[in-house]
């Protein structure tokens, strides 16, 4: 999700065996709990526009839809040795099997006579969908990647979905490209977990950190499945706009293991028997205080959280990897502040075209925890600017060199000269929801993943969702 990283591969860990029996026993679960979790997540309003839907005949475990590119206009597939001929099917064209060749880019386009894969012209200028059997034999990659082995597998099918509209590129210039789709991988929800955790967590992280980041991971995901806006094709990023998501190349046997472990378990809150999943947020490092969604991210998403203050308890280290509890001061000049706060609020913060210059930056607000939650900035004629915390972070890193970013919005800028010191900074992320660095210090305490995720979202739930 929040700043997380590519990582070098773990050692092996131990092999998965299968749904562990600790998980279950522990797990307070009814029929009746898992129906109104399930239908709860039908029926959420939460003001997405989707309205009440029939629940479902049978409950089996999801499937989600993970947007792996985006208005392409080309793709690559890759064979690996495995693949027995792939099944593709065409919208308003034909379903076909294809041979193709080993370790070598097939292109995939779309053109005005329909879809080409390789050398067969499929028709259809709908949907194209790919199933490679055994799963996960053949790899994706865009258009630009340069080596065969650059292509990523995914487990599930694969959706090819044509994104530009027609006659729309006259009207709006260059925003539609023609032929352009997004390639979105169906995939069940726990195969995706496998490929999401090991891309979340470093490899020296503890196996019940991994299971606590498993269950916080599967209810995001399955949130974002169950809200997504009736008409849209996709239900999760496959970056840390969503949870970072690399596919089969970026499974660990310990990201595996974690995602069996404990398969169908989601979080839930609400009073008994009425418990709903929620978007469970997550971030790198607190930095010693954790904010609400509302503080954070001006969302006022229903869910338990809450500002709390866990002192130092995340300032660990795993491995060669330290957490960023401490960091900073990051200097940046007035002039340059003011530059970014424009070029951010272009599409984020109009008021901002109306700022001149930059003053000063000042802490407006902090919650109980001691974490900034408001920012103000003045400008050279006294005008105020009120930001949330991670729009701060957001403008202040705006077309910023990698080395000058904030890693989080939890620091103190003090206006020296022509320049703002963020001096005293904590943490990596917006500090919403349950902290990566403290769940791995919370296991390498000794506590269990369960313990560990409920203390991360006080007053959850676990709840066997399927
Ligand atoms: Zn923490």
């Amino acid at each position: 999700m929040d700043a997380a990283r590519r990582r070098p591969r773990p050692p092996r860990a131990r092999r998965a065996a299968g749904r562990s029996p600790v998980v279950m026993s522990s797990i307070r679960w009814s029929a009746g709990v898992v129906l109104a979790v399930l239908l709860g997540a039908f029926v959420f309003p939460l003001g997405c526009g989707q309205g009440p839907k029939p629940p479902p005949a049978a409950v089996a475990a999801p499937v989600v839809r993970v947007r792996v590119l985006t208005d392409a206009t080309g793709a690559k597939l890759v064979a690996s040795t495995l693949a027995k001929p792939v099944l593709v099917r065409a919208a308003g064209g034909q379903a076909v099997r294809l041979n193709l060749p080993v370790n070598a880019f097939v292109p995939v386009s779309l053109t005005p006579a329909g879809w080409q894969v390789g050398g067969a012209a499929l028709g259809g200028t709908g949907d194209l969908t790919l199933e490679a059997d055994p799963e996960g034999s053949v790899a994706l990659a865009d258009a630009s990647a340069a080596r065969p082995a650059d292509a990523r597998a995914y487990r599930g099918s694969l959706r090819f979905v044509p994104t530009a509209k027609p006659g729309s590129a006259a009207k709006a210039g260059a925003a539609d490209k023609a032929g352009a789709f997004d390639a979105v991988n169906h995939v069940l929800v726990d195969d995706y977990l496998k490929g999401v955790l090991a891309a979340e967590l470093y490899p020296e992280f503890a196996p019940e950190a991994y299971k606590a980041q498993a269950i916080a991971a599967r209810t995001y995901a399955i949130y974002a499945a169950r809200t997504a806006p009736d008409g849209r094709h996709w239900d999760l990023h496959s970056d840390t706009r969503s949870q970072m998501y690399g596919g089969v190349k970026s499974e660990t046997p310990k990201s595996v293991l974690a995602a069996v472990e404990t398969a169908g378990v989601v979080l839930a809150f609400g009073p008994a028997g009425e418990e709903r999943i929620f978007k469970a947020y997550y971030s790198s490092c607190c930095g010693g205080a954790t904010q609400t969604p509302q503080e954070g991210l001006g969302e006022s998403t229903p869910g338990p959280y809450a500002a709390r203050s866990v002192g130092r308890r995340c300032d660990v280290t795993a491995g060669r990897y330290k957490a960023k509890f401490d960091w900073g001061p990051v200097v940046v000049s007035r002039d340059e502040l003011a530059r970014r706060f424009k070029a951010w609020g272009r599409n984020n913060y109009p008021a901002f075209q109306k700022l001149v210059g930059v003053r000063k930056v000042e802490v407006a607000r902090t919650n109980a925890a001691g974490r900034p939650t408001q920012f103000a900035v003045e400008d050279t004629r006294g005008a105020r600017f009120l930001l949330g915390s991670e729009q701060l972070r957001l403008a202040v890193n705006y077309e910023a060199p990698e080395k000058d970013k904030l890693p989080s919005a939890f620091v103190t800028p003090v206006t020296e000269g022509p320049n703002v010191r963020f001096a005293d900074g904590h943490g990596f992320g917006h500090g919403v929801g349950l902290c990566q660095w403290c769940i791995e210090a919370e296991a390498r305490q000794g506590l269990g993943h369960e313990a560990i995720v409920r203390d991360a979202y006080p007053g959850a739930v676990l709840v066997k969702g399927y």
